[in-house]
């Protein structure tokens, strides 16, 4: 019950507030229990207005971050969304409420491993994941309705823009180590279209196509 009011609240003060409009993202918000995605310690500030530690040094994104890149993606209930970086879990959990199926990428084993379990116990039966190198995407399960990158790229992967489809929306955050910019791409029958939504930091996206190191 506490914590259904602090999410209540995180979803009217920290997004409503600030913009957030589609209905799916807020309901979804509202719904996701944000705190069963983060280590009992930090339970209690899990509904706060910023990004939280998850081990391995990566972190869960601030709720507002999670709610514009939901957005961004104008996800529709029969969408296919490719994410990758499943960290803790809680962004695939919010695409999962909204569309039909989410496939999600971890290169880090015991991050890929806890998630795998808070799917399982929380239900999320339309969550496939795998443990891997996402900056080359997922070939065998493309084209993909949505793609979200969950970690700061030096460039877009190109394996990624193949595997949008007709009518596809990418979201990714590209620049350096410290900032970046959140880039979200659409691909319509006459090719690539790119808007800049703002700055952002995240963690490195780590492999074959983007950072090579750690
Ligand atoms: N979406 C996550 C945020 C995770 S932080 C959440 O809701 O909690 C970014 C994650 O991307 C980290 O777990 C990191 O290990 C992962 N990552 C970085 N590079 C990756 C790559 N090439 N493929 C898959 N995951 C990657």
């Amino acid at each position: 019950m506490k914590y259904q009011r602090l999410r209540h609240e995180m979803v009217k003060r920290q997004l409503e507030a600030r913009g957030i409009t589609d209905p799916n993202v807020l309901a979804a918000m509202r719904t996701v229990p944000r705190h069963l995605f983060v280590s009992e310690a930090l339970m209690d500030q899990a509904y706060g207005d910023f990004p939280l530690p998850i081990g391995e040094q990566q972190t869960i994104s601030q709720p507002y971050i999670v709610a514009e890149m939901t957005q961004a993606l104008q996800l529709g209930k029969d969408d296919r969304v490719l994410e990758i970086g499943t960290g803790s879990g809680y962004q695939a959990a919010v695409l999962a409420q909204i569309a039909y199926r989410v496939y999600t990428m971890e290169r880090i084993y015991s991050l890929y491993i806890k998630a795998r379990r808070i799917f399982d116990q929380l239900k999320y039966y339309n969550i496939v994941t795998r443990y891997s190198d996402g900056t080359t995407g997922w070939k065998d399960q493309s084209p993909f309705d949505a793609i979200i990158v969950t970690a700061g790229a030096p460039k877009i992967p190109k394996a990624l823009v193949d595997q949008l489809a007709v009518g596809g929306r990418m979201v990714i955050p590209v620049g350096d180590q410290h900032c970046q910019d959140l880039i979200r791409l659409v691909r319509d029958k006459n090719g690539i279209h790119q808007t800049n939504l703002g700055g952002c930091r995240f963690v490195k996206l780590v492999g074959e196509d983007g950072w090579r190191d750690a």
